[in-house]
């Protein structure tokens, strides 16, 4: 073998009886071509029974897009050989060991795509590399699902649900995750008793026990209580901050929204009653200092959402928050707001499942984590046809996946960190 073509067997990752016969390398098309092939006579085992020494029965042309070399598209191609075997008289192709049957990529190809999809959207990788979305997509599909597929969850004892718009107006998804690991477990379509059914069906399926799930966090909506109720029969039901939090703002908008036509100095003052007061920006800062001494409505509305925030922060324990929880009960009972009289109502009937949060400590900080992860698999899937293509999104980069491709260029990195 010439030494450039052992060179290039060496750099292509080739293992006998696998090497290099010829390269064809163009720079006008920016692109360079390695054909592999096997020395003449070589036998294999039959790739269904194992039978070894069986000759090549035929071969079929087949190419595999490779890494870049530098700058240019790198192309192999081989003749792919089918055994006729001896024993089992079946006819099979042999494996190549560079890539997954039925793939038109090299795995150290793939393994470069899954790693650039953690960061930038499936079009944008699919433009760099100037191959069709369809293509990045089947390869995700294949290396996040078969990565999923041996995902262990049995240690799972704490968890959330979640649920996210697919797209604008479009279907729903409930999203469950694992509060102690901080990892999405499973999203599927639909947002009714039965997906918690098939999250329970799920566990199971990853050595996991819906009965050893304690706690479960969740917004107030009935078919989650429901499915929990059923599914995960020991978990103690628990609302977080955040889906209080978010109740109370819906309430806050509710109470602006009828007021603004009477008092114009609201208009435009939407995000300033629903943001955090620690996380307001200067103008933020003054325009609600400007309207809270207009004696508005909306201005007392704030600042039940706002005490009710508080609660979250400052109880320590399941008591403190219960005597906390009291008094802004009856504040908001009499506050004459509409909403805030229904949401009190409603978080007096859930009371259990709010105090729950306080002896489980599940963290609202995760779901906001959570949250915005998906926020980031929702703009990295921008394009995506299904459900199931934002899940393949959501499972890359918010699974912690342990069994997903390494990227070709950080193996080194990893192994010495470990
Ligand atoms: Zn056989």
């Amino acid at each position: 073998m010439p030494a450039e073509h052992q060179l290039f067997t060496a750099a292509l990752g080739l293992q006998a009886p696998w090497q290099v016969s010829d390269v064809r390398f163009d720079p006008e098309a920016g692109r360079i071509d390695f054909d592999v092939q096997l020395p003449a006579g070589t036998r294999f085992c039959c790739p269904r029974c194992g039978v070894v020494d069986q000759p090549v029965y035929d071969t079929r042309e087949r190419s595999w897009r490779h890494l870049h070399f530098f700058q240019y598209q790198a192309f192999i191609h081989a003749r792919l050989p089918r055994v006729r075997c001896t024993e089992c008289g079946k006819t099979s192709q042999v494996a190549v060991p560079w890539a997954r049957p039925g793939s038109g990529f090299t795995q150290l190809f793939e393994a470069l795509v899954v790693a650039l999809c953690r960061e930038m959207p499936v079009n944008t990788v699919a433009a760099r590399f100037a191959v069709g979305d369809d293509a990045i997509w089947r390869i995700l599909e294949h290396d996040v699902h078969s990565a999923r597929d041996r995902a262990d969850f049995s240690q799972v004892r704490r968890i959330g649900v979640d649920e996210t718009a697919s797209r604008r107006g479009q279907h729903d998804i409930s999203l469950f995750h694992d509060f102690d690991e901080g990892r999405l477990l499973f999203a599927c379509a639909g947002r009714d008793q039965q997906t918690v059914a098939r999250f329970a069906e799920e566990l199971s399926a990853h050595g996991g026990d819906p009965e050893r799930v304690e706690a479960a966090c969740m917004d107030m909506s009935k078919a989650y209580i429901a499915g929990t109720g059923k599914h995960l029969p020991n978990a103690a039901i628990t609302f977080d901050a955040f889906h209080v939090i978010q109740l109370a703002n819906e309430a806050v908008d509710h109470v602006r929204r009828m007021e603004v036509k009477a008092e114009p100095a609201l208009k435009h003052s939407r995000w300033t009653w629903l943001r955090d007061k620690h996380a307001w920006s200067k103008r933020q800062m003054i325009q609600a200092h400007e309207l809270t001494r207009l004696r508005l409505k909306t201005a007392r509305a704030w600042r039940l959402k706002e005490t009710l925030r508080d609660l979250f922060r400052q109880a320590e324990n399941r008591e403190q928050a219960d005597a906390l929880f009291s008094s802004w009960y009856s504040w908001a009972r009499r506050s004459r707001l509409a909403p805030f009289k229904r949401l009190a109502a409603t978080l007096q009937r859930h009371r259990q499942g709010l105090l729950n949060a306080f002896d489980s400590r599940l963290s609202n900080g995760r779901v906001e984590g959570i949250n915005s992860l998906i926020q980031a698999a929702k703009a990295r899937a921008r394009g995506y046809r299904t459900t199931r293509s934002l899940a393949t999104i959501a499972y890359l980069i918010a699974g912690k996946l342990v069994h997903l491709p390494a990227s070709p260029y950080t193996q080194v990195r990893a192994k010495t960190a470990s």
